[in-house]
């Protein structure tokens, strides 16, 4: 009989808090999620564009290359067999100006290197053929790319990890955790009741929360805590019939994919998001941001009426480098940089993060138990 409560206790309930319990439970390990919330998934998993992302962007080797390519693969399968509602429906990056063909072609090569299946340049015209109202001179086309019910999804993790006598525990905000003399974890829980618990390996995946949640772990150096910078993304809903049924994407811009479009599951247009950093959590959209996605959107559907577009919802990403600063990769900080065994600290779970969600889950799982 073990001393422990529990095998695993995973910080935050969003889609890769509980892709890390369902992988763990799939060990048959006994496992708790304590998340803050009243109810799973509404940080940073609530408030994105649910595209599945064929991964074609991420530096050669880095873990978002592969994270997205694997989560992609598993994700179908899991949507496909846990009637979770999905459409890959493809997507078309977009070059509105010669000039950005280069882009294209440089997508398309590392694309290659990830081994992304489903790639192929097009002309201008047959992008335009495919999707009339479109102004392109050139497009990468991606099959594999689509859309889900991101709720849909953790909803079906929760359900597994209960399956397996695991416990998805709301309203119960992770406080702090000691190392134990023998191994593993006392972890203060709090909420309406607070209490403690003993698991063997913790992993942190608290979203907006990981520098905040890793500080108020015994032990954890300070230094090792990476900045949190808040990369917030505003969206737009088209008043109007959804003029494209793929995905459109410009190309890449620093720091995130470009304002896309995509035509969500129940039908409409939504445009988004765009990226401004800002210093506390704030979600407001402020409607005066429109003017700047009028001229955006229309390099490449010129047909966008004047005032057709309603403020939607705004997004955070967990950013852990600012302004003007590389794109880091998402970081799985394990003993190797904490120095505390047992435990799984990650930060900078930005996109593709929801994607990856079920590869991000098994890395932890088999990094943890070495299986
Ligand atoms: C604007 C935007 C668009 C995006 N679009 C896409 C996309 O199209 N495709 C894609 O693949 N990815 C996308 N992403 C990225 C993706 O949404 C994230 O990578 C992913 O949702 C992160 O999930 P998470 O579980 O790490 O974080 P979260 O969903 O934020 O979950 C963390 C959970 O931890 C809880 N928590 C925090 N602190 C504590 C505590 N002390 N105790 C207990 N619980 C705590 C929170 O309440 C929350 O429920 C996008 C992100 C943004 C911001």
């Amino acid at each position: 009989m073990s001393d422990f409560d529990f095998d695993a206790c995973v910080v935050g309930a969003g889609a890769v808090g509980l892709a890390c319990g369902y992988a763990l439970a799939k060990r048959n390990l006994s496992v708790v999620v304590l998340e803050k919330e009243r109810a799973i998934g509404q940080g940073v998993s609530s408030r994105n564009s649910e595209v599945i992302h064929a991964g074609l962007y991420y530096p050669t080797g880095s873990l978002k290359a592969r994270f997205c390519v694997e989560g992609r693969r598993a994700l179908y399968g899991f949507l496909e067999s846990h009637k979770v509602a999905y459409r890959k429906c493809g997507k078309l990056v977009v070059a509105v100006e010669a000039e950005q063909t280069p882009r294209l072609d440089a997508i398309q090569r590392q694309a290659l290197e990830n081994d992304v299946e489903g790639v192929s340049m097009i002309s201008g015209k047959a992008a335009m053929d495919l999707e009339p109202g479109l102004r392109a001179v050139a497009a990468l086309s991606s099959s594999e790319s689509g859309l889900f019910d991101s709720h849909g999804y953790m909803a079906a993790m929760q359900g597994e990890i209960e399956a397996r006598d695991g416990a998805v525990v709301l309203a119960t905000p992770f406080e702090g955790a000691a190392p134990l003399p023998g191994g593993g974890f006392r972890i203060r829980a709090g909420g309406e009741a607070p209490a403690s618990l003993d698991a063997r390996l913790l992993i942190t995946a608290p979203g907006l929360g990981a520098q905040t949640v890793a500080a108020e772990i015994e032990g954890f150096p300070h230094e090792v805590i990476p900045a949190l910078h808040y990369g917030k993304g505003v969206y737009f809903r088209l008043r109007g019939r959804a003029p494209f049924e793929r995905l459109i994407y410009p190309p890449p811009i620093p720091g995130a994919l470009g304002t896309h479009y995509r035509r969500d599951l129940g039908g409409q247009a939504v445009f988004g998001p765009d990226l401004a950093f800002v210093d506390h959590e704030d979600y407001a959209v402020d409607p005066a941001r429109a003017a700047g996605f009028y001229d955006y959107i229309r390099q490449f559907w010129p047909g966008l009426p004047d005032n057709s577009l309603d403020p939607d919802y705004a997004g955070l990403r967990p950013k852990i480098h600012g302004p003007g600063e590389p794109q880091p990769d998402f970081r799985l900080d394990d003993q190797s940089v904490h120095g505390l065994p047992g435990l799984m600290a990650l930060f900078g779970i930005e996109s593709p993060g929801l994607t990856s969600s079920l590869a991000i889950g098994e890395a932890v799982a088999s990094r943890l138990t070495q299986a």
